[in-house]
């Protein structure tokens, strides 16, 4: 194989991978904020759960200011009981006991309701506190993860620079100009597979005589329609592709 061509496979292949890395590394903030947000909405659960019980607290406590006042009206009544003069008085207080007692005992179904409601919101608020708790734990260990990620694109993006200086310092000036031009206008990608006698990245049919010159790779030959430097993997060196289908060297 032509040792610029060879080269500028390698570039290709150093340039794609420090591409890939710095996209990873892009999305950063957006998978911070992602953690923050699941932080956030875990606390917002937790303090929803809490308003709700603190309500039903209120809400309980307001209902027994009402029940002391009907039974201070009932005490009131059942004292001016014992001095009634008239059977006409005697059934008319007795009435409002009675209405009195009524509205007690509705009430204290209020209250009991209020208390059944506040068990259930009391174990809310320790539901929301544990699963808060977990997130905090899953969060963290996340931004760690997240952390220890970024530590190794960054490592590997300088590691494809260097090992890039290497490769181009190897390049003949014209051929890196036109690998620097190609690239630019294609999203970074200047080289191409040509395979069956097609482009694989435009997917356009070669003209048979360009083909043939690509299955030699013996010289730097572009795709007519993409423009990107073509090369040809031989079946018997394609056999031990690696895994992410690269070409063995
Ligand atoms: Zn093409």
């Amino acid at each position: 194989m032509d040792a610029d061509l060879d080269r500028l496979i390698h570039l290709q292949r150093l340039d794609s991978a420090a591409d890939a890395a710095r996209r990873r590394l892009a999305e950063e903030p957006e998978r911070h904020k992602a953690l923050d947000d699941r932080l956030e909405a875990a606390r917002h659960a937790l303090a929803a759960a809490k308003e709700r019980l603190t309500e039903s607290q209120h809400a309980r406590r307001e209902i027994e200011k009402e029940v002391a006042v009907h039974q201070s009206r009932l005490s009131k009544y059942r004292e001016q009981a014992m001095s009634v003069k008239t059977n006409v008085e005697y059934h008319a207080i007795q009435k409002e006991i009675g209405f009195e007692q009524g509205e007690i005992k509705a009430l204290e179904d209020r209250i009991l309701e209020r208390m059944l409601e506040g068990d259930e919101m009391t174990a809310e608020v320790k539901r929301a506190d544990a699963e808060l708790a977990r997130e905090q734990k899953a969060v963290e260990a996340d931004r760690r993860a997240l952390a220890a990620e970024s530590a190794d694109l960054h490592a590997s993006v300088e590691r494809l620079a260097a090992e890039r200086a290497g490769v181009v310092g190897g390049l003949s000036p014209q051929v890196l100009a036109l690998f620097e031009q190609v690239a630019a206008k294609r999203h970074g990608v200047a080289v191409a597979e040509a395979r069956a006698g097609i482009c694989t990245i435009c997917h356009v049919r070669l003209r048979p005589q360009v083909f043939n010159t690509v299955l030699r790779n013996e010289s730097i030959v572009q795709c007519d329609s993409c423009q990107r430097i073509l090369y040809f993997v031989p079946a018997a060196v394609a056999a031990p592709a690696d895994s992410l289908g690269h070409p063995a060297p």
